[in-house]
């Protein structure tokens, strides 16, 4: 009868149910469109995707490179321009997109992706 609903992308319940057009998790109570592809909305500007400093869209695991040099909060240098990032993690962040990462000798940052840069590959 039913046909099998993905899982809620939130908390990967498997007892999502339809509503109308929509998916619903009754475990956190997200909803969600059930035609899935993002690309029907007509919102370019919030496609999901993260830019760098130059428009090149991050992934989960790229290397970038630091544009600008950034203060760091209890760090007497901060980050110079030109420090390589390796492996970011890219988070939804309160105003928009985050990336987190680290950098060696400084630890885990949380920052944005407008001062990085995604180095030619190849
Ligand atoms: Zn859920």
């Amino acid at each position: 009868m039913n046909e099998t609903l993905p899982p809620c992308p939130e908390c990967s319940s498997a007892y999502t149910y339809e509503m109308g057009a929509l998916l619903v998790c009754p475990e956190c109570g997200h909803e969600w469109a059930a035609t899935g592809s993002a690309e029907n909305t007509a919102d370019t500007a919030s496609d999901g995707a993260i830019r760098d400093s130059v428009g090149n869209v991050l992934a989960d695991g790229d290397d970038v490179t630091v544009v600008k040099a950034l203060k760091v909060k209890g760090h007497p240098t901060g980050i110079k321009a030109g420090t390589k990032v390796r492996n970011i993690r890219l988070v939804a962040g309160v105003d928009g997109h985050d990336i987190d990462c680290k950098i060696d000798g400084l630890g885990a940052m949380h920052s944005s992706p407008a001062w990085s840069a995604k180095p030619d590959l190849g």
